[in-house]
Parts: structure tokens; C-alpha cells; sequence
């Protein structure tokens, strides 16, 4: 059966750095999804539109739809979103994607870099928030520069909120004063037993060296979950 589509309408746009995007959009009634799904945005242009996927940051029960979005200089959906204003439409369908958190799991470690935050955001919130998990879920977030930060409030909130979450932030090309984690998050794996569920998110490269890592350190192949952007 063909995915139906759904007009959605932005109610706020917030810019978090100079290259990434808040946006939240109207949710149409009666849209059931997982956290940690995308949705299909259909951009117009040319008088055509262009599927962009991008996955939703927010939990099946907010009342509204999330994304972050990462700014491509030239991109046909970074300009059409960087235009955008609150009240503006797009049309969607959705929702698709099998990266979802699998409940039977013991304990989760999120991997995720750049925009990749927006569904494992969704799964985090979802899992504490919605399914009252008390298993340890971890986030290991890595950005590039400090200028790069974003949504650290919001993950300090979840942390100050729910004693079984915690996170590392690693920073690969911090400056001399930066005194937190430095390096890729691959460089950080090695805290993390393989008794846990991986959930991993980002840029191919950083998704397939994650993976290989994790392999490696004997865990299976069930318990490592991925989508990549
Ligand atoms: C399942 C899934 C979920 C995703 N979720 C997210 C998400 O939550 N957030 C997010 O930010 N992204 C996400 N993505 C990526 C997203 O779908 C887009 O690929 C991304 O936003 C770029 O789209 P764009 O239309 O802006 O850029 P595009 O038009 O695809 O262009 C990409 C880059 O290529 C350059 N380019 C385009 N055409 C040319 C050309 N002819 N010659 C040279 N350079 C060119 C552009 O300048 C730009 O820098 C997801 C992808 C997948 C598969």
C-alpha cells in the first residue's frame, strides 16, 4: 500500500549552530510512528518534487514533529528548509525505517554524530520518558569543533531527570582549552561492554567503523542497530 501523505506546517525554527537546524512542524492527526523512524519530505522545485529523508528527533507522543537538520551549502532540501518560515507548508510521507530500539534489549548504548542525534534524541526520550525503562541507556555524541555544540541542555536535562541515562560528548577537533573528551567516538567504544544493544547513527564511514569496532569486541550482530545518513 503506498505510504499517505501528509501536509505538515512549521511552527518554529531555531538555528543551533551556524550549519544545524531545529524545526518543528505541525503533527496530522492521527500520525503513529517509532520513535527513531524518518519520514520522506517531498521538496518542490522545478515543478517536481524530490524525496529528502529526515528522521524524527521527537516522541510518538509530543505533539509535534522534530528534525534537526545539518545545512549543505547548494542542497535542494537545506535551501528549501533555510527559507523556510513558521506557517509555511511541506508535504511528507511517512512513517519508514527499521531503526528502532528493540524492548527485550538489556541496556543501550547510543552512537551518534552530527545530525545523526535526531532519532536516537527521539529513542532516548522515548525510552525514558514513555516506556519507563530502567536500564542504562548512554549516549556517546561526537561533534567536530565547540562551535559545533548543540541540544547539551537538553541532554543535561535528561540527565539531571533520569539517574539511568548518562552521556560522554568527544570532541575531534577541539581547541587547546576544550577540557572534555577529545577524538572520534570510535575512540571511546572501548568503555562500553559488549553485553549492551548498539544504536548507531551518522555518516557512513563513522556508522561502518563503529560497527567493525563493536564486531571486534564480540558483539553480536543482533545486538548492533544502525541508519545512515
Ligand atoms: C534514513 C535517513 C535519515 C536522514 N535523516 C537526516 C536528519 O535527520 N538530518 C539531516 O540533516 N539529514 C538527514 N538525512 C540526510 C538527508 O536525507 C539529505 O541527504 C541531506 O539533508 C542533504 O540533502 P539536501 O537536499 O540538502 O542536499 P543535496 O541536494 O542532496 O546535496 C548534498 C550536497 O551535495 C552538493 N551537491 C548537490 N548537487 C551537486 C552537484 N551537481 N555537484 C556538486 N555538488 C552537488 C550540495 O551542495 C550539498 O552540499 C537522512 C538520510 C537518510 C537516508
Amino acid at each position: 500500500m503506498p505510504l499517505q501523505e501528509h501536509q505538515i506546517k512549521l511552527l518554529e525554527k531555531k538555528e543551533l549552530t551556524k550549519d544545524m537546524f531545529e524545526l518543528r512542524f505541525s503533527k496530522p492527526d492521527g500520525f503513529d510512528y517509532k520513535a527513531g523512524q524518518f519520514v520522506q519530505c517531498l521538496i518542490p522545485g522545478d515543478g517536481k518534487t524530490t524525496p529528502r529523508s529526515y528522521s524524527i528527533a521527537s516522541t510518538p507522543t509530543d505533539e509535534y514533529l522534530e528534525f534537526c537538520v545539518k545545512y549543505l551549502p547548494n542542497g535542494l532540501a537545506s535551501e528549501f528548509f533555510k527559507k523556510m518560515n513558521a506557517g509555511d507548508t511541506v508535504a511528507m510521507r511517512g512513517p519508514l525505517g527499521r531503526f528502532v530500539c528493540r524492548d527485550e534489549a538489556p541496556s543501550h548504548v547510543h552512537v551518534a554524530t552530527g545530525a545523526g542525534i535526531a532519532p536516537v534524541m527521539g529513542m532516548i526520550r522515548d525510552e525514558l520518558e514513555n516506556k519507563d525503562k530502567t536500564h542504562s541507556v548512554h549516549l556517546l555524541f561526537g561533534l567536530r569543533f565547540e562551535e559545533d555544540l548543540f541540544w547539551i541542555e537538553r541532554l543535561d536535562h535528561i540527565t539531571n531527570t533520569y539517574k539511568n541515562f548518562s552521556y560522554q560528548l568527544t570532541l575531534s577537533r577541539p581547541t587547546d582549552t576544550w577540557e572534555g573528551l577529545r577524538g572520534r567516538v570510535t575512540e571511546h567504544l572501548d568503555e562500553h561492554e559488549a553485553t549492551h544493544d548498539f544504536y548507531i547513527c551518522g555518516s557512513k564511514e563513522m556508522v561502518q567503523d563503529t560497527k567493525k569496532l563493536l564486531s571486534e569486541k564480540g558483539v553480536s550482530k543482533e545486538q548492533i542497530h544502525f541508519e545512515i545518513f
